[in-house]
């Protein structure tokens, strides 16, 4: 990925010129899916490009820029959590192998940690002080940044207080608000823009989309996680899971969560989230943002439903939310998840 996404380009000439001037570090901030990644390395490329072009950008010609493609330049550090890294990857600056969608990280999920450990900004010592070309500029990329513990934040924090010359550090979060506010206080923060739904419904199209619509709203107006959506196995994925919640009288939830434990499970938890608010706001004002070809069935499922047991199922997930990240054991939590569904939306089964 060597391009800017389409919604990108305002916001790269807003900065392109000034993004590394009077600052040691840049926060890249805003919701997951709209390409930060990619902005942040397309930003870090034409840092280290040694014949930018006249609009700022990486020549992709250079040594320089030859390096970076092959993830070899050795200026460049990528820092993610292990979990993020690819089974034949290695964290060596500008080795990590990562994919460069936002919405990736999360396919590529393993056992390994989901956080950046103090170990990994340890290893940085070397990549600031000692190695690389020291007389040009060197970029450490953190992503997310916010998958940084308290103690790899506060090691990071002991750099940025105390910058080390001609280094810029690039954090990207999708939740900057989790991150340390003296880590923030330290950036230059920018915010990068949710791009209106006519383009993006533009360039899911170009990408062979099929229902861009759809899977933009499914996918909170997040283009890259759109695109994920709109995959035929996760579409198809998606769609035997509305139908099973559909069917409260019927449904399994420990087959059904033993289908889904292995995507990622805060999507599936969003999944249920964006179906109880269907649920909930059918029944107070007759009115669907997402499942708008399932009315048939919202309709009839809320009339014989709790609504107060709902709407608190449906605060609960808040927490269910939060909890995905860091599940102990995905199935499991997914099992407990629809259960919990089930006593609300067919009590009847629980009866007994
Ligand atoms: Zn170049």
């Amino acid at each position: 990925m060597n391009e800017l996404y389409p919604w990108q380009h305002a916001i790269w000439q807003q900065i392109r010129s000034t993004a590394a001037s009077n600052t040691h570090a840049l926060l890249l901030k805003g919701r997951k899916g709209i390409g930060k990644l990619a902005f942040a390395r397309y930003l870090a490329k034409s840092l280290l490009c040694q014949r930018v072009t006249a609009e700022q950008a990486a020549c992709g010609l250079c040594t320089s820029c030859r390096w970076f493609e092959q993830e070899i330049h050795p200026n460049f550090y990528l820092m993610v959590p292990a979990a993020c890294i690819e089974p034949s990857g290695e964290a060596n600056p500008g080795r990590s192998s990562t994919d460069n969608q936002d919405t990736d990280t999360a396919r590529s999920r393993k056992k390994p940690s989901q956080y950046i450990t103090i170990e990994q900004v340890r290893t940085l010592d070397d990549f600031v002080y000692l190695s690389g070309h020291q007389d040009s500029i060197k970029v450490v990329l953190i992503h997310p940044a916010e998958a940084m513990n308290i103690a790899a934040a506060n090691a990071l924090l002991k750099k940025l207080e105390e910058p080390p010359p001609n280094v810029l550090f690039i954090l990207v979060a999708h939740r900057s608000q989790e991150l340390l506010p003296t880590v923030r206080s330290r950036c230059r923060q920018i915010t990068l823009p949710v791009p209106d739904v006519a383009a993006v419904r533009n360039w899911l199209t170009q990408q062979g989309v099929k229902h861009p619509d759809l899977c933009l709203a499914l996918a909170s107006a997040s283009p890259l996680q759109a695109v994920v959506f709109s995959r035929d196995d996760y579409f198809a994925l998606y769609t035997d899971f509305i139908r099973q919640v559909s069917l409260p009288d019927s449904f399994d939830p420990i087959s059904l969560a033993g289908k889904l434990h292995k995507l990622d499970l805060p999507d599936i938890v969003s999944w249920l989230q964006k179906w109880c608010y269907d649920l909930m706001s059918y029944r107070m004002t007759g009115k669907i943002r997402y499942h708008l070809q399932q009315e048939k069935i919202i309709k009839k499922l809320v009339a014989t439903v709790d609504p107060v047991q709902l709407a608190r199922f449906w605060r609960n997930l808040i927490t269910t939310q939060q909890l995905s990240r860091h599940p102990l054991n995905a199935r499991l939590f997914l099992e407990e998840m629809l259960l919990s569904y089930l006593k609300v939306m067919a009590p009847e089964r629980y009866a007994s």
